[in-house]
């Protein structure tokens, strides 16, 4: 039951807590920047934050808010901009997956697609293109 452990960021010796690998102290510290950052993302103009703008807004750890969106804590499918790096390549990941597009295997999907924006610019393009030279 209650196993001893070292707490996963101070390492003091701590007892396990439900799921919680950390000390009380740390897991009160946790809960305090959870909740900045469950904050910052309420706010409505946030919710289609990046991580990189949680960052520099909050200025929280980010592997914290990784552990938040692996524990549950951060929904991604509230925060669609909020997740979890492809352990590949480091490429943020959408809901429910765990590698990217590029890495799992629907890469040529993925390059149609591509192709597909770069189509639809490539038009953008040629259509200024003329009306400059019109
Ligand atoms: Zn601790
Ligand atoms: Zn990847």
């Amino acid at each position: 039951m209650n196993n001893p452990i070292n707490c996963e960021r101070c390492f003091s010796l701590t007892v396990q807590n439900g799921k919680s690998k950390l000390c009380q102290k740390c897991q009160k510290i946790d809960n305090a920047w959870l909740e900045i950052v469950l904050d910052y993302l309420r706010k409505r103009e946030n919710r289609t934050a990046t991580i990189v703008q949680v960052l520099n807004a909050t200025l929280v750890n980010e592997e914290w808010i990784y552990d938040w969106v692996r524990q549950g804590k951060i929904l991604q499918r509230h925060f669609p901009n909020i997740g979890l790096p492809c352990p590949k390549c480091g490429e943020n990941l959408t809901d429910g997956v765990s590698l990217c597009p590029s890495c799992s295997g629907s890469f040529v999907k993925g390059l149609e697609e591509v192709k597909e924006i770069e189509g639809l610019q490539g038009d953008k393009h040629t259509a200024t293109y003329f009306k400059r030279n019109e």
